[in-house]
């Protein structure tokens, strides 16, 4: 597989640290407020990036953060704690603010059909872990005591902007509002560690260390957290563009010198989502989240298609005409899987053309993740020259990947119609379940028997007869009438 890495500027073949095994690791987010959609296109890309892994025969352990203390409103260590701000927004406390705001994100995932990562931890349980890391650093001399911060000294690096070549003199200091000189770091890129001189005397999480009681800063944490879970080598780091500087270059930065060698093999960036006026942020324009796009009547999958239809390292530009054009391909892609036969199995000679639709899916994604590619392929599967059932068993391998839902949304397109069939017809049919039948059984089966109602209309025997021994080997039984069908146990 290539990867671009953003570490070399360009394409490279993913080679994992260990034979087999892909190591992971993922910003989480900070949890002071809703992810907008822009953020979760990162975490749509990357879960895409991680099933892949899984479906090439990688075993994979991801691990993400949860940012729940010391991420300031600028990403320069000035600024508010965004906690802290959430929480003085909504009167409630920072870890209130937290649960509440972690709760909310893994639910706007699980409607996006992304992955919860292997191990997920909130930095406020590994404060030991980075008091011990800062302390190794302070020993080794890159890090100092000023002003009663600890400070990372970018000086003792021999490359310490990694991922461009930044001038120092062009790091805007001091020029924008929120960003205010430090007086008491000795290079200008030099980042916190630890904090004790909180400019916010109420900061409501604080720990005892070594230089006082105080706070971790941001990027220290991913360092820490990563290292703890997957070890000294770790094979994929992720995340927005934005995090890129400062936020990454301080993790290489720090964790490098702590293990006193290369820490991560390839980085993967995920580019902005933005809207017509520009960068989408919370503090500009409509606050685009899953539950708005939900209130509008948006299936929040068609949301991730719209993401997979671009690549993850171009801009993407959000509008909701351009989310409608993925709605509509979403309903034509899902009713064209529901006209398939479900019935029958894949036979020998379907092979050859399966393998050959396999090899493209693949090649798609392993051209550093053309996701774009890969489900144009979904439409290849659906014209080429093999059975339905081989078809559907591409389709639903190729969505352990893409994620879609493609099979269970094909099948209850195909429920409804055969429920809305029925009902045109009238009433003459009736479906009789037992009287202790529960009502979610009682449904399910309903849906079963309309749609062996339709077969049986069509003359599609073999579909009837599924059906019916589908629901014998439940140890269900159908009584057929001349107007219906009445089912026990
Ligand atoms: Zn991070």
């Amino acid at each position: 597989m290539k990867l671009y890495n953003s570490l070399s500027h360009r394409k490279e073949t993913f080679v994992p640290h260990e034979p087999g095994k892909v190591k992971m690791y993922t910003c989480g987010p900070t949890v002071y407020h809703f992810a907008h959609i822009g953020n979760l296109r990162s975490y749509i890309m990357e879960d895409v990036l991680e099933k892949y892994f899984r479906y090439a025969g990688y075993d994979v352990t991801r691990v993400m953060n949860i940012t729940d203390v010391g991420h300031l409103s600028s990403d320069a260590d000035t600024g508010e704690d965004k906690m802290l701000k959430g929480a003085r927004r909504e009167h409630k406390t920072v870890l209130e603010i937290a649960q509440f705001y972690t709760d909310a994100f893994f639910d706007d995932c699980a409607k996006l059909n992304i992955k919860t990562p292997d191990v997920v931890q909130p930095a406020t349980g590994c404060i030991d872990e980075f008091i011990r890391v800062i302390s190794k650093l302070m020993e080794d001399g890159y890090a100092y005591l000023a002003g009663g911060n600890v400070y990372f000294d970018t000086s003792k690096l021999p490359r310490y902007y990694v991922f461009q070549d930044f001038n120092e003199d062009d790091l805007a200091v001091g020029v924008r509002e929120d960003v205010e000189a430090d007086e008491n770091k000795r290079n200008k890129a030099d980042f916190v560690l630890w904090f004790t001189k909180s400019k916010f005397e109420d900061q409501a999480l604080k720990w005892d260390s070594p230089w006082g009681v105080g706070y971790p800063g941001w990027h220290i944490e991913c360092s820490c957290i990563s290292m703890k879970y997957l070890g000294e080598y770790l094979d994929i780091h992720c995340g927005g563009i934005d995090n890129a500087f400062p936020h990454h270059t301080n993790e290489i930065a720090q964790s490098e010198a702590y293990l006193g060698h290369k820490w991560c093999s390839y980085w993967f960036h995920v580019h902005h989502l933005n809207t017509n006026s520009g960068k989408m942020s919370k503090s500009s324009g409509e606050f685009l989240t899953v539950s708005l796009l939900e209130q509008k009547g948006y299936d929040p999958l068609v949301y991730r298609l719209f993401c997979l239809q671009s690549h993850y390292r171009k801009s993407l530009v959000f509008s909701y005409e351009n989310l409608d054009n993925a709605a509509k391909a979403y309903k034509k892609l899902i009713d064209r899987i529901a006209a398939l036969n479900p019935a029958g199995e894949t036979a020998a000679e379907d092979e050859a053309g399966m393998a050959t639709l396999r090899d493209k899916f693949a090649a798609a994604l392993d051209n550093d993740l053309n996701t774009s590619l890969a489900v144009t392929v979904l439409y290849d599967v659906l014209k080429a020259p093999v059975s339905d059932a081989a078809k559907l068993t591409l389709i639903g391998d190729f969505d352990t990947v893409l994620g879609l839902e493609l099979l269970a949304k094909a099948e209850a397109a195909r429920r409804a119609r055969a429920t809305a069939a029925a009902a045109a017809d009238g009433a003459e049919y009736t479906i009789t379940a037992p009287a202790d039948a529960p009502a979610e059984e009682a449904a399910r089966i309903h849906a079963l028997l309309l749609e062996r109602y339709e077969a049986r209309k069509a003359k599609n025997w073999a579909e009837s007869d599924r059906i019916r021994d589908a629901l014998a080997a439940e140890g269900i039984t159908l009584k057929d009438a001349k107007n219906g069908v009445a089912w026990s146990r």
